[in-house]
């Protein structure tokens, strides 16, 4: 039996969340523990209720509406995304998801469909990074640690006075990691936040791997000289190797790597006068692939360039790792069941790798994996102008239905 969300239910909840943190320009400022963000939550746990599912809030605030299974002992299938925004944020990322993920979970209730795995959906505590950045999908994972909580993206000193604020403790947050031997997986669907779909005018992807990223600071060292007198035979720029390098960084990774992006996201020039032949230059370069290897010899390439464009220019250069996180492949099952619910619903579909990091991708080191994404307008993101048809919101959540009926079954047998 092919069973279908109620897409009234969805669209009257899509327009009332969006009311929560609403902007004049029609996106939404929802920060973590805002006002705003503090009563949609209350709201999904409201509407959690109305629906007769259990409601309820874990020791790192992550949100549930759960639909117990019938059979002793059943594992859990988790559904969601994050209710929380950047601060100038559209309506769909993050939100798209648990309100998909709770109709999804009412739509198998209404049908009464006893399967043999219990559904959650979901909303992760601070996806966006207002404190740390997917601290509730970190956390439910067992992936946190104090030293996350040390030394967090919002700084210490605003970690400190909201969990205070909030009653939460950091003994509490880094006890919320779930067993694993309790869940099936994590399906989460996103809109997609790039072109690619659109592009393609395909109606649903199916991700293939959540993109690891590197990111390097680059320093390139010349000398400073008397930007009069110096001749331009008898300089060493270092704002020259930095502008070689930013367009090398393009070239390189265009021309020999197709599937990965590469980025310079800021230049600082030194000492920064108008009468000054340049000293030093220091970039801030991030790379990412969906394959680690790729990402690997990505490094290397970008690495070798920025030697090769110093001695060019006769300069010295450091490139320095910050950080890197390793791409996150999705499960097959999940792929598979995706797209047998894409087929299903005779929507077209196809494979895509994720750019940007999600929830899913913090839960991965404890359970398999599947993100479903619908397609992005212009491929807008953490916009007011977001935007994705009404129309590719529900075939997203019916894809979503389909593809939780069918791995119920499968993942628990
Ligand atoms: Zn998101």
């Amino acid at each position: 039996m092919q069973i279908r969300v109620d897409a009234d239910r969805l669209r009257a909840d899509f327009d009332a969340l969006a009311s929560f943190g609403g902007t004049p320009e029609g996106g939404i400022r929802r920060t973590t523990f805002s006002a705003a963000h503090l009563d949609a939550r209350a709201w999904f746990l409201d509407r959690a209720r109305a629906a007769g599912l259990e409601a309820s809030v874990d020791s790192a605030a992550n949100h549930s509406a759960i639909l117990p299974s019938r059979v002793p002992g059943a594992k859990t299938l988790l559904l969601g995304s994050h209710l929380d925004s950047v601060r100038e944020a559209g309506r769909y990322d993050g939100a798209l998801g648990v309100l998909c993920a709770l109709e999804v979970v009412r739509a198998v209730q209404d049908a009464k469909l006893a399967l043999p795995v219990a559904l959650e959906a979901i909303d992760f505590t601070d996806e966006e990074g207002t404190l740390v950045g997917t601290l509730g999908s970190w956390a439910l994972a067992g992936q946190l640690t104090a030293e996350h909580l040390d030394a967090p993206r919002g700084g210490r000193d605003l970690l400190v006075a909201e969990f205070e604020r909030m009653g939460l403790t950091e003994r509490g947050i880094l006890a919320a990691g779930r067993d694993p031997t309790t869940l099936v997986g994590l399906l989460e669907l996103h809109i997609e936040q790039g072109p690619v779909l659109e592009r393609a005018s395909v109606e649903i992807g199916i991700v293939t791997a959540i993109s690891g990223s590197s990111s390097f600071h680059v320093q390139f060292e010349g000398e400073a000289r008397h930007a009069g007198t110096t001749p331009m035979d008898a300089r060493r720029d270092a704002s020259l190797g930095a502008a070689a390098f930013v367009l090398g960084v393009r070239e390189t990774t265009t021309r020999l790597f197709p599937g990965c992006v590469a980025t310079v996201g800021d230049i600082a020039i030194e000492p920064g006068s108008f009468n000054v032949v340049p000293r030093g230059a220091r970039l801030l370069m991030e790379c990412r692939s969906p394959d680690a290897a790729e990402l690997s010899t990505l490094e290397a390439a970008l690495g070798d360039l920025a030697r090769r464009e110093a001695a060019a220019f006769g300069l010295g250069v450091t490139v320095e790792r910050v950080g890197r996180w390793e791409p996150t492949p999705t499960d097959p099952r999940f792929r598979t069941a995706l797209f047998d619910a894409a087929t299903a619903l005779g929507l077209s579909a196809m494979e895509v790798p994720s750019g940007a990091g999600h929830d899913a991708q913090a839960v991965a080191p404890i359970t398999p994996i599947g993100m479903v994404f619908v397609p992005s307008v212009g491929g807008v993101s953490h916009d007011p102008s977001e935007y994705t048809s009404w129309e590719d919101c529900v075939n997203g959540a019916n894809v979503l239905l389909g593809a939780t009926v069918r791995l119920a079954q499968a993942l628990s047998s």
